[in-house]
C-alpha cells in the first residue's frame, strides 16, 4: 500500500489504542517478551482521561482520577519494555493468509507486524452545547454507571430515549430521588422491554418532545438544565445537579471499513469468547468491539484476552 521510500519497522505486536484495554493488552504482551509498541491515538488515555473520580475499577480503594489511573496503566506498560509512542494510525493493509499486517500511522510511517491488537475505542456522542462541555466532569458525564453514585439522593436528568438511556435511566432511578428524561420525539427508539421498565419507574419522570438547550450552573458545578418542547417551543429550568447524555457513542472504527466486519453501528464484530477477528492475527478489545458494558475493567479484561491470544498466535505460527 505504501511508497517506496516510507520508513518501515517490524513488529510483533503492535497496538493501537492507549485506553484501558490498550495498556492492560500492552502490560500482558510485554510481560510475555513480545516487545510490544503502542500507539496512543489523539487522546494519548483514552475516554478516562475526561473523567474525574473513578471508583469502581477493583484495586483503588479509595477511588482514582481518571487521569491518574491511565498514567498508572502507562507506567505499569512501560515498567515491563512496552513502547508507547504517541501517533494514529491512519490506513490499515491486513493480510487475510497470516502474513505481515501493515499498519501506516501519522500518515507517514509504515509498521509491518505480526499481530495487532486494536484498542481504538469509542467516542461518547455529546449534544455539542458550550454550556454541556465547560461542565462536562462537574455534573456533566456520558456514564450513568461511572458517575451516577456521586448524585446519591439527587434530581438529575437524562437525554435521549434509546436502550443505553433507558438502562441509564433506571440505574439512576435506584441512586437519585428524581430522574427526568428528556426524549427529544413523542416516542422512544429502546426495545419495548426496556421502555416498560422506565414508565413503570416512579421516579422517571419522561418528557417527550423536550430538548436540553442549555446547562446551567454556578460556575463550579451544574445546578440545572433549560430544557425547551420542541413543539410549543416552552422553555422551563428544572433543578438538577446532574445531567446525564446517553445519545449513543461512536466506535472509532473508520479506517478499519471493508477490512474487518462490523456491525451496522460501526462495532468491530468478534468470535465468541474471543477477540478475534475475521483476520488471523488481528485482535480487538475494548469498547470498539463492546456496545453493552463499555467499562474500563471489562475493556481491561478484554486487553487480556487479546493479547494472551496474540501470544498463542504467534506461538502456533512458530511451531508450523
Ligand atoms: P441509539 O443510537 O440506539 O439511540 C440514541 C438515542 O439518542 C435515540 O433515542 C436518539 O433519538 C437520541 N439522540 C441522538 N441524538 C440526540 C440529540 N442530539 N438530542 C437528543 N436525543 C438524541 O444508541 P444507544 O447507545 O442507546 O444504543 C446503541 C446500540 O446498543 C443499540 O443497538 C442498542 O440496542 C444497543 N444497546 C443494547 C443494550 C442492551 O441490550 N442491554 C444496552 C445498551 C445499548 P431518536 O430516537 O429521536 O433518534
Amino acid at each position: 500500500m505504501m511508497h517506496k521510500e516510507q520508513e518501515v519497522e517490524h513488529l510483533s505486536c503492535l497496538i493501537i489504542g492507549s485506553g484501558p484495554a490498550g495498556y492492560t493488552a500492552a502490560i500482558y504482551a510485554a510481560r510475555a517478551d513480545l516487545k510490544p509498541v503502542i500507539y496512543t491515538g489523539m487522546v494519548p488515555g483514552g475516554q478516562l482521561t475526561q473523567t474525574t473520580d473513578v471508583d469502581n475499577f477493583p484495586g483503588y480503594a479509595q477511588g482514582v482520577t481518571g487521569p491518574v489511573m491511565m498514567e498508572d496503566l502507562k507506567a505499569q506498560a512501560e515498567r515491563f519494555g512496552t513502547e508507547v509512542r504517541f501517533g494514529y494510525a491512519t490506513k490499515v493493509e491486513f493480510s487475510t493468509d497470516g502474513g505481515v499486517h501493515q499498519v501506516e500511522v501519522d500518515g507517514s510511517k509504515l509498521i509491518h507486524a505480526d499481530t495487532v491488537i486494536i484498542a481504538t475505542g469509542a467516542t461518547a456522542k455529546w449534544l455539542g452545547l458550550p454550556s454541556e462541555e465547560k461542565y462536562n466532569g462537574f455534573g456533566v458525564s456520558a456514564c450513568a454507571v461511572c458517575d451516577g453514585f456521586f448524585f446519591k439522593e439527587q434530581d438529575v436528568a437524562i437525554v435521549g430515549a434509546g436502550d443505553t438511556a433507558a438502562e441509564e435511566a433506571t440505574y439512576l432511578a435506584k441512586l437519585c430521588r428524581k430522574v427526568y428524561m428528556l426524549v427529544r420525539r413523542d416516542e422512544f427508539r429502546a426495545s419495548k422491554a426496556m421502555v416498560h421498565r422506565v414508565l413503570n419507574t416512579p421516579n422517571i419522570e419522561v418528557m417527550y418532545h423536550s430538548e436540553a438547550v442549555e446547562i446551567l450552573g454556578d460556575g463550579q458545578a451544574v445546578t440545572g438544565v433549560r430544557v425547551v418542547n420542541n413543539q410549543s417551543n416552552q422553555t422551563q429550568d428544572l433543578d438538577v445537579t446532574g445531567f446525564f447524555v446517553a445519545i449513543g457513542h461512536q466506535p472509532n472504527t473508520e479506517i478499519f471499513q471493508g477490512v474487518l466486519d462490523m456491525d451496522e453501528t460501526g462495532y468491530l464484530i468478534t468470535k465468541s469468547d474471543s477477540t478475534a477477528t475475521n483476520i488471523p492475527g488481528v485482535f480487538a478489545c475494548g469498547d470498539v468491539q463492546d456496545h453493552v458494558y463499555r467499562q474500563a475493567i471489562t475493556a481491561a479484561g478484554t486487553g487480556c484476552m487479546a493479547a494472551l491470544e496474540a501470544e498463542r498466535y504467534l506461538m502456533a505460527k512458530s511451531d508450523a
